[in-house]
C-alpha cells in the first residue's frame, strides 16, 4: 500500500467511524467529545478545553422513530440527526453546540431528546453593523460560561489565541488540499476528496492537519495527467451519501472544486486578528459571505461560483439540493438566473440522506455529463 493509500485508508476510517474516533480520544487524553450541530459554531472554544469537538451532520439512514418528533418536510440531517438522539447515539456526548440559523434547527434545539446538555446560540442576520458584533461577542462569552461550567475547565484568552491558530492552520491546509487536488482528479476521486475533508469533524484538528500536510506532499510527487473527462464545483450543504460521490467518478466527473457547507465553506475564511479571542471568532461571522445561511443583501453567491468556474476551468457547477432545506432553496433562483446570464452550465440534484436507490439520479447525471 502506497503511502497516499495508508493516509486516506485512516482519515476515511475515522470519517466512517466516528464512535471509535471518539473512544480513542478518550482513551488517549482521558477528555471526551462535545458535539457541534452544522453549519457553523466557534468549535476553537471546544478545542481550547481539550475536549474533541466533533461534527453532527447525521448520516445515511432509514428513518422511524424521528418521525415522531419532526414532521415529514424537515431536512434529512436533522431527520437523522434525531433518529441517533432517539436511539442514544449522542448521550455520550458531554455537551452539544447548537447554532440555530434555519427554523428546522431552532426546532430540533427546543427538542433535544439526548441526554447531553445543549448549549443553543444565535449568529445575529445583520452582519454589518458593529453592535451585532458585539452581540455574537456576548453569545460567546455565555457559551464559553457554560462550557467552562459542564466541562468544568477554565479556558484562558492563550488557550483560546491557541487554538485559532491550530484551526486557521487546519483551514490553509484544507484550501491548499482542494486546489492540489484539482489537479490529480485520477487519485484522488470524489469521494475520497470527501473523506479527507470529512474526517476533521472527528480529529483534533493539528492531527488533521499533519496528516493532510503529509498526504498533500506526497500527492505532489507524482506527474500530472491531463483529465479527459469533465470538471464540476459542487454547491449547496452537502454532497452525500457516498453514493452520489460514486455517481460522479462513474460517469468521469472530477470535482475540482466546491462551495459545500460541510467542505470548503468551513475553511475558506480564517478568524482574523483581534483585540480579543471572542472579538476575533465573532468577526468571522461577518467577513463570512456566500452561503444561504448568513444573509447577504448582496448575494454575493452567484458571483462566487462564477468566479470559481473560471478559476478552475470547470465545465459546470452542480448544485446539490438537500431536500426541505429552505435557506438553500431561497437562494436558487437568484443564483441559478445569474448562472443563466454568464454561460455556466449547471444541473440541479436533490441530496436526500434517507435515499436507497441512485438510478434516477445516476441517469440525470449521466444525460448531463453527454450535453456537456
Ligand atoms: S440542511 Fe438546511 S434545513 Fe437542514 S439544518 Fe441545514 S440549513 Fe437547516
Amino acid at each position: 500500500m502506497s503511502r497516499i493509500d495508508d493516509i486516506i485508508k485512516q482519515l476515511e476510517d475515522i470519517a466512517s467511524n466516528p464512535k471509535k474516533a471518539i473512544e480513542d480520544y478518550e482513551k488517549e487524553t482521558g477528555k471526551g467529545a462535545v458535539g457541534i450541530m452544522p453549519v457553523y459554531a466557534p468549535e476553537e472554544l471546544v478545542h481550547a478545553t481539550g475536549y474533541l469537538p466533533i461534527g453532527m451532520w447525521g448520516g445515511q439512514k432509514q428513518i422511524s422513530k424521528a418521525r415522531a418528533y419532526l414532521p415529514a418536510f424537515a431536512c434529512s440531517i436533522m431527520q437523522t440527526v434525531m433518529e441517533m438522539e432517539v436511539e442514544g447515539v449522542y448521550d455520550g456526548l458531554k455537551a452539544v453546540l447548537f447554532s440555530v440559523p434555519c427554523d428546522t434547527l431552532k426546532c430540533l434545539s427546543q427538542k433535544w431528546k439526548g441526554t447531553s446538555p445543549v448549549i443553543v446560540f444565535t449568529h445575529p442576520q445583520n452582519r454589518v453593523i458593529e453592535g451585532a458584533n458585539d452581540f455574537l461577542v456576548q453569545e460567546y462569552e455565555i457559551i464559553k460560561g457554560k462550557l467552562e461550567s459542564i466541562l468544568g475547565v477554565k479556558i484562558t484568552d492563550e488557550a483560546l489565541n491557541k487554538s485559532i491558530d491550530v484551526y486557521n492552520e487546519n483551514r490553509s491546509v484544507m484550501r491548499e488540499f482542494c486546489d492540489v487536488v484539482a489537479e490529480y482528479p485520477q487519485i484522488i476521486t470524489p469521494k475520497l476528496r470527501h473523506a479527507v475533508i470529512k474526517a476533521r469533524f472527528f480529529m483534533e484538528k493539528s492531527r488533521h492537519t499533519a496528516l493532510v500536510q503529509e498526504l498533500i506532499a506526497e500527492i505532489k510527487k507524482a506527474p500530472v495527467a491531463p483529465w479527459t473527462g469533465k470538471k464540476v464545483i459542487l454547491t449547496g450543504i452537502m454532497a452525500e451519501p457516498n453514493e452520489v460521490l460514486d455517481i460522479f467518478k462513474e460517469e468521469g466527473f472530477a470535482v475540482v472544486a466546491d462551495d459545500l457547507a460541510q467542505e470548503s465553506r468551513q475553511f475558506r475564511v480564517d478568524v482574523p486578528n483581534g483585540a480579543t479571542p471572542l472579538a476575533r471568532l465573532a468577526k468571522w461571522w461577518q467577513n463570512f459571505y456566500g452561503c444561504a445561511l448568513a444573509t447577504d443583501v448582496k448575494k454575493v453567491r452567484g458571483q462566487m461560483l462564477i468566479d470559481m468556474a473560471k478559476k478552475y476551468d470547470a465545465d459546470a457547477v452542480i448544485v446539490c439540493m438537500m431536500k426541505f432545506c429552505d435557506p438553500e432553496e431561497f437562494d436558487y433562483p437568484v443564483y441559478y438566473r445569474e448562472f443563466e446570464d454568464a454561460g455556466i452550465k449547471n444541473l440541479m440534484i436533490e441530496i436526500d440522506l434517507e435515499a436507497q436507490s441512485f438510478e434516477q439520479l445516476k441517469t440525470r447525471i449521466q444525460s448531463f455529463g453527454e450535453i456537456l
